[in-house]
């Protein structure tokens, strides 16, 4: 099938004020935006900034989340040995709440991302609605990537309160967090209307 994209039309948008210019116009006369027909390098910044999210995901899951300091000893534990304690002491839905915000949906996105680039790359026309979707979902969720920090946090004060330990956040919690920025630039830097461009209308790299 092929549809009429802004490129056969002659136009591009101004991605900040939705005002639409020829081709030929740089910049928006409007709000005074630079204007690009996709958003510039919009594969290799996703593709670049989706890896690092991925590998920063690994020492997230595999370094100690929180360390326990109490009069018995040092403990540590990682997102998963959280939600394993949470499962096992009752507190099903608490270990729910973290195996969903810090394992799932992290995972989930970037699988998203990589599906997304590869749809663009290898011109899956008929995957587009099914992407932008998609798209439009992990872009919706990204605002709630955090929630997992906020668990650890209202965690160490529970703890804290209850017993007499000293609870700290461990260095997952660092590469977590910029895993958790990291993807959403990612985000930020797909262009969805890649995904319906037709093979000779693509610039150089996307
Ligand atoms: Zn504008």
């Amino acid at each position: 099938m092929r549809w009429k994209t802004d490129i056969d039309a002659g136009v591009q948008l101004c991605l900040h004020c939705r005002k639409l210019h020829p081709l030929e116009r740089k910049r928006c006369d409007r709000c005074g935006s630079p204007l690009f027909q996709r958003k510039p390098h919009a594969l290799a910044k996703t593709f670049s900034l989706a890896l690092a999210a991925t590998l920063l995901l690994i020492p997230a899951n595999l370094l100690p989340m929180m360390i326990v300091h109490s009069l018995v000893g040092d403990d540590a534990g990682t997102i998963m040995d959280g939600v394993i304690y949470f499962l096992e002491h009752g507190e099903a839905w608490i270990g729910v709440v973290i195996f969903v915000a810090s394992v799932f949906v992290p995972f989930f996105k970037l699988t998203v991302l990589f599906y997304l680039l590869w749809i663009v790359r290898f011109h899956r026309h008929a995957k587009a609605r099914l992407g932008l979707k998609l798209y439009r979902l992990i872009h919706f969720i990204g605002k709630w990537s955090m929630l997992d920090i906020f668990v650890v946090a209202l965690m160490v004060g529970l703890v804290q309160f209850k017993n007499l330990a000293t609870i700290v956040t461990g260095p997952a919690a660092i590469a977590f967090m910029l895993a958790v920025v990291t993807t959403i630039f990612a985000t930020e830097a797909f262009d969805p209307r890649l995904m319906f461009d037709h093979e000779n209308q693509r610039s150089s790299d996307g």
